[in-house]
């Protein structure tokens, strides 16, 4: 026993936003908790999601017994599908958590049937050496838990994704008891959320939306569309409690926005009234007054629903002069050029549209300022600590923090970045080398509701199917495109400029172009998203290669 060892190796998510993913290794048995993605950068276009790169789990397949998910937002869950076609083990989380996975793994065919392990807060499993705890905590989204890691050498507490908000709007409390139970018996080192260390005070309560959403239901007089992310089943709850006081259907739009709220009402974490909901279909034959929209789409997508409504290309609804447009989201950086232009598309057309920060809020945040992180500090009260879930001046500022308080006990604190080893044993923890980590691109086949056989894009794929450049001229001040499209390719075999392949192709994308409406031509992202799309189902169906698609539109 003397010298077993403990390892813990963060796989992702440590000194970059998103793609949470950790090993835990104790003797020879591995778990992983959580396996998430991150959405590319804008630099990466043609990529629909990044995750980390598995080879250390890949390398250690037999050794890895499990694989445990804290809570359903994708940078803990999205890179689950990949998971499992790589290495088949068990997976644990809460049923509405595993709920969402098995929504994404339909897009997916495993090779074997995946294993669920529904679990439930106290709850207590056993997965070889390993004994682990589910502790409820409070987040942004509704069953999310922390977990309590009881090994041969000590407990190791990882926090998942919190606030500590005193009223959370299910009721459901962050269980504070078992943490500081934990606490009081001794922990060996604690993993904790970053997110927010550069935050102080606390986070606002999720109830604190309430005020700023029922002044707009009372004061708008035509159509109330809001949008927020489709696992923010609290938010959901409030408009739909909101448009039944105010005498309001709600027509439910966009596919994750649908699917999500039908999960969370059949595990009986949504309440929907009797007779609120409105098929979207109907909702512009309604009086505006007596209609709700909840949509998805907050960050821009180009092919959500929200961007498809903004630029008047939307099957069933329109936003028109008087509409109130609720942006209940917070802009994820990289986005705001995305979500402005759609704003601006909306605002023209006389919508008022609400986002950004105001007081009372739009939107909390679903992390836990410094002060919330301090408490969960002072109740664990861990032998070592180790920040997690943020880019690196986070973490540090979360170890600071650490170091300030400076209650007994505390004897180090690791800031790490993804793939270096923590290795504790009976002398002590330190920083033990390093795995390979890195991030590995996701082409999921079209944007659009067409779901294709998923490809990873590694770079040997793109030197083999090469990169497309398709060039499009458009005349300043017609707004029109002048010629025929061009298209410039790279280490793609078949394009040959003359070919009967490429001639084709450049009237694909000029078609993609005849067929858009003029707010849209007016859009490039937008554009550049459908020629995307549309030349992609083409190539793929013509030539079985899937070459990296960069659309560039000049002004001329
Ligand atoms: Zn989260
Ligand atoms: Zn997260």
């Amino acid at each position: 026993m003397t010298d077993l060892k403990l390892q813990v190796i963060p796989l992702g998510g440590l000194g970059e936003f998103g793609m949470n993913m950790t090993a835990i290794r104790c003797g020879d048995d591995i778990i992983v908790v959580d396996s998430g993605m991150m959405f590319p950068e804008a630099e990466l276009l043609g990529v629909d999601l990044v995750m980390p790169d598995l080879s250390f789990l890949k390398e250690n397949r037999e050794h890895v017994r499990a694989l445990i998910l804290t809570h359903g937002h994708e940078d803990h869950i999205g890179a689950v599908p990949f998971f499992l076609s790589e290495i088949a083990v068990p997976v644990y989380g809460t049923a509405f958590t595993l709920a969402l996975v098995d929504r994404r793994l339909e897009e997916h065919e495993l090779e074997e049937e995946p294993q669920f392990v529904t679990i439930k807060p106290r709850q207590i499993v056993e997965i070889g050496p390993f004994k682990i705890e589910f502790i409820h905590v409070t987040h942004s989204i509704v069953s999310a838990v922390a977990l309590a890691i009881t090994t041969p050498l000590g407990v190791i507490i990882h926090t998942g994704d919190f606030k500590v908000d005193p009223t959370p709007t299910d009721n459901e409390l962050f269980d504070l008891h078992t943490l500081a139970d934990y606490g009081k018996r001794g922990v060996l080192l604690l993993l904790s959320d970053s997110t927010n260390s550069d935050r102080p005070g606390y986070t606002e309560s999720e109830r604190a939306v309430q005020p700023r959403m029922e002044e707009i239901f009372n004061r708008a007089e035509r159509r109330v569309v809001v949008s927020c992310f489709s696992s923010s089943i609290h938010r959901i709850q409030l408009v739909l409690d909101l448009a039944k006081e105010a005498g309001r259907g709600v027509a439910v739009i966009g596919r994750s926005m649908v699917t999500v709220t039908e999960i969370a009402h059949s595990l009986g974490l949504l309440d929907i009234p009797d007779g609120i909901l409105l098929r979207p279909q109907d909702v512009m034959d309604r009086p505006p007054s007596k209609v709700a929209v909840l949509i998805s789409g907050t960050q821009g997508e180009p092919m959500s629903a929200l961007a498809r409504v903004a630029v008047d290309n939307h099957k069933h609804i329109t936003v028109e002069s008087g509409d109130t447009v609720v942006l209940s989201s917070r802009i994820i950086p990289g986005n705001e050029k995305a979500i402005f232009r759609m704003i601006d598309h909306m605002a023209r057309r006389g919508a008022d549209v609400m986002y950004g920060s105001m007081n009372p809020p739009l939107h909390v945040s679903g992390h836990g300022s410094v002060e919330e992180m301090k408490l969960v500090l002072n109740l664990v009260r861990p032998r070592f600590f180790m920040p997690i879930h943020g880019e690196f001046r986070q973490l540090s500022k979360h170890a600071r923090l650490a170091d300030h308080l400076r209650f007994a006990g505390l004897e180090d604190t690791f800031v790490m970045e993804s793939g270096e080893i923590l290795e504790i044993d009976s002398r002590g923890a330190r920083k033990a080398g390093k795995v390979q980590v890195g991030r590995v691109c996701i082409d999921s086949g079209s944007v659009d509701d067409v779901v294709q056989e998923v490809v990873i894009r590694d770079r040997r794929h793109l030197s083999e199917d090469g990169i497309v450049l398709p060039i499009i001229a458009i005349n300043r001040s017609t707004g029109r495109m002048e010629s025929l499209p061009e298209i410039v390719s790279r280490g793609f075999a078949l394009a040959d400029d003359g070919s009967e392949f490429i001639q084709t192709a450049r009237q694909v994308v000029a078609k993609t172009l005849e067929g858009s409406n003029p707010e849209e031509k007016n859009d490039w992202g937008v554009m550049k998203e459908k020629i995307r799309a549309d030349l992609k189902r083409y190539i793929v169906k013509e030539t079985s290669r899937r070459p990296l698609i960069m659309p560039v539109i000049l002004e001329v």
